[in-house]
């Protein structure tokens, strides 16, 4: 199929986009690198009458870091962060994003905004504390990760606001684990372990709509308990839903296996 008919509109500021976008009234559409929006498109799944290409805006493709975070900006392209050290945990789960085209295009902002249950960068978002910086008509708002992420596709982003730059706070210490059935596709459950202020947290991706803190797996660390004790805690506290690629008790066994491997990177036993 062929997308429907549709304006386009080549943004040179991020006060252009969000006044289109508000002129388009809830009919326009960011088109970043267009890895998820154009099969959407040519699918008809949506038919915006404006999309606002955001390109060319300049400054919005720099990662910049303090001692604490990295600020990495909306039209950052996966290949970028996979090759940044500032964030290794940030570097490493871009490694684990689709093929080498979809990193060349794809971008961080986009997929923050597209809120995948199953991928990658939402789950380190939450897993490290994120906040999101998001342009409106009524200016700059910072809103927390897991405040964004509302459902799977769905954010909290209204529909004249776009995501500006991702504030990623760096953890002392930190892992990652992925499973997917091929190289490339989506995962089917990451874990990503972070230590931050001192506290572990183990969030966990692919296992409900959002990405998800396995809460009662970071209390079983915090009381002394063991990694595998852990795993199998979070592995427990979780409500998969089965589909095509995985059964419940399926997902819950890979999830287990995931912490383990996400705590044992962090060097957590
Ligand atoms: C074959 C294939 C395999 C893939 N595998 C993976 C994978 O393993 N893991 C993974 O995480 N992703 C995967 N992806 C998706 C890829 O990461 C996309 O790059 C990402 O989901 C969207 O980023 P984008 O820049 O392409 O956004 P676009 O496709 O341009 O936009 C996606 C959505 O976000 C909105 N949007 C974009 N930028 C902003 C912004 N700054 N502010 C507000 N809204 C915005 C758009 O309006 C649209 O609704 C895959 C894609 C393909 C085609």
């Amino acid at each position: 199929m062929k997308c429907a008919p549709f304006d386009y509109v080549r943004a040179s500021s991020v006060e252009e986009v969000v006044k289109t976008l508000a002129d388009a009234d809830g009919d326009g559409k960011i088109l970043a690198g267009g890895q998820s929006l154009v099969p959407v498109l040519a699918l008809r799944m949506a038919r915006p009458s404006v999309l606002v290409d955001v390109n060319r805006i300049a400054g919005l493709g720099s990662i910049r870091s303090d001692d604490g975070a990295v600020d990495v900006g909306a039209l950052t392209r996966h290949s970028a962060l996979v090759d940044q050290t500032r964030h290794p945990l940030l570097a490493e789960a871009a490694k684990w994003i689709g093929h080498t085209a979809i990193r060349t295009r794809g971008t961080a902002g986009g997929s923050i905004a597209h809120a995948d249950p199953s991928a990658e960068l939402p789950v380190v978002a939450v897993g490290s504390g994120a906040t999101i910086s998001i342009a409106g008509p009524g200016g700059t708002r910072t809103v927390a990760a897991d405040e964004l992420f509302v459902s799977a596709l769905v954010t909290s982003l209204a529909e004249d606001e776009m995501i500006t730059t991702i504030r990623f706070p760096k953890p002392t210490r930190w892992g990652f684990a992925e499973f997917a059935r091929r190289h490339g596709d989506f995962a089917l459950v990451t874990a990503v372990v972070t230590e931050i202020d001192d506290a572990v947290r183990i969030t966990l991706g692919g296992v409900a709509a959002v990405p998800v803190r396995a809460a009662q797996a970071e209390q079983v660390l915090a009381d002394g308990g063991t990694a595998r004790e852990a795993a199998a805690a979070a592995s427990a506290e979780i409500d998969p839903t089965a589909d095509l690629h995985g059964s419940a008790p399926f997902r819950r066994a890979i999830a287990a296996e995931m912490v383990r491997r996400a705590l044992a990177q962090a060097g957590i036993d």
